[in-house]
């Protein structure tokens, strides 16, 4: 789950890490008493959306910039016109681009360095670890490929905790000294203890910046949790903003359907996660490209299957649904009655390919027949691969 540039600086605050004082608005007449908590000098309008590089995004209107510096309080409070309502393209959001629902103005900052850093899940290791550069400001992976010598990793072992000595290791590698080296110190330790307490996924500082004064400050926070601990952490769930997900994920969720919506067109509908992928993986082979990940699980009851078909339809990209079944626990003619019933209360008119093996197959088999749909069945899961990508062709 993410959550907003200023939700997550909020969570910051909570923990000791600096940030620039800010305020939010949802609306044109709330600019005006946002603005009121800030003092008068240069402030920033940041665009609030769920991707990054908005600095250098566009909005479809032509519109230059989601994050902008602004003189005065009165320009910002035009600015902010210019974004909110507006949607932003950046090299995150795909084409599409985010509407802007939620502005935050901050007090702008005096930059005298950039650098970056970056708290996450080591895959490899299955550590947390710390990473970070003095090349901040710009696309960490752009310095991971072209100077990956300037990125600094420290591996933290989750039973000790993040040591001083890696602290010092971090402090001394970006080079901070004096009064610096003492804020970023107690930033570092501070962002580690945010990142364990809240069962984060992600944090990402960039830019983490120097002032001219010596303070040490986070002036962007990207922050992810693991969706897995959500239910440790209500307070986090609440931050939750459903107008950044796809309103189809959030359907699948109410239906305890694991969902995540792709580009292709070829819907699948499948029991089991290592199923659904090797659909998807099949679906590709055969030189398709699959609309979604569906997994019904494995107890998958009529109304999830239905609920399922519906999500499914709702993306105007399907041209075509595969449903692929094992039926382990899962009994077939749960899912083949599950079918019938979705597709008559849908009125489905798109190719539909079905492949049933398991448990009570044949049943599963009959009921399809008996049902009188327009429906394709594959024999294998090649088969019916095949069957639906010249389907959609
Ligand atoms: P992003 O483009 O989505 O990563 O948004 P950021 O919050 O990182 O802002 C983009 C860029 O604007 C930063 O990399 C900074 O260079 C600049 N910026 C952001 N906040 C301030 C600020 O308070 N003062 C100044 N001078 N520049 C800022
Ligand atoms: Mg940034």
């Amino acid at each position: 789950m993410n959550i907003h540039e200023y939700q997550a600086k909020a969570l910051f605050e909570k923990f000791g890490v600096p940030v620039p004082k800010g305020a939010v608005a949802t609306t044109p007449e709330e600019f005006i008493n946002a603005l009121a908590q800030l003092p008068e000098g240069p402030t920033m309008v940041k665009s609030q959306i769920h991707a990054g590089g908005r600095g250098k995004g566009t909005f479809t209107d032509g519109y230059k910039g989601g994050v902008k510096f602004c003189q005065t309080k009165a320009d910002a409070k035009e600015v902010a016109a210019r974004m909110l309502g507006n949607t932003l393209v950046t090299v995150q959001t795909g084409p599409a681009g985010r509407k802007v629902q939620t502005i935050y103005f901050t007090v702008a900052s005096d930059i005298k360095k950039e650098y970056y850093l970056a708290i996450l899940l080591d895959r490899n290791s299955s550590k947390p670890v710390i990473v970070a550069s003095t090349e901040g400001g710009v696309e960490i992976e752009k310095v991971a490929h072209d100077t990956p010598e300037k990125l600094i990793r420290v591996l933290v072992d989750p039973a000790y905790g993040l040591a001083d000595f890696q602290v010092r290791e971090l402090i001394t590698k970006l080079g901070f000294a004096g009064a610096e080296a003492k804020n970023a110190a107690r930033l570092i330790r501070n962002l580690y203890t945010a990142f364990w307490e809240t069962d984060a996924a992600m944090i990402e500082v960039n830019p983490l910046i120097t002032t001219p004064t010596g303070d040490v400050l986070a002036l962007d926070a990207k922050v992810s949790f693991d969706s897995n601990a959500l239910y440790r952490h209500p307070e986090i769930v609440a931050l939750r903003d459903l107008n950044e997900e796809d309103p189809k994920e959030i359907e699948a969720s109410k239906f305890s359907l694991s969902y995540i919506a792709l580009d292709g067109n070829i819907a699948c509908l499948v029991n089991g996660a290592g199923l659904a992928m090797s659909t998807m993986d099949i679906i590709q082979h055969f030189g398709g490209t699959p609309a979604n990940f569906l997994d019904v699980g494995g107890g998958a009851s009529k109304d999830q299957v239905i609920a399922a078909f519906k999500i499914i339809l709702g993306d105007k990209n399907v041209k075509g649904i595969l449903v692929n079944i094992f039926g382990g626990i899962m009994d077939c003619n749960v899912i083949a009655t599950g079918i019938v019933e979705a597709v008559k209360e849908v009125g489905l008119k798109l190719p539909l390919v079905v492949r049933l093996e398991g448990n009570n197959v044949a049943a599963g088999k009959a009921t399809l027949n008996a049902s009188g749909l327009k429906l394709v069945s594959g024999d294998t899961m090649a088969d019916a691969a095949q069957k639906i990508v010249k389907l959609v062709a």
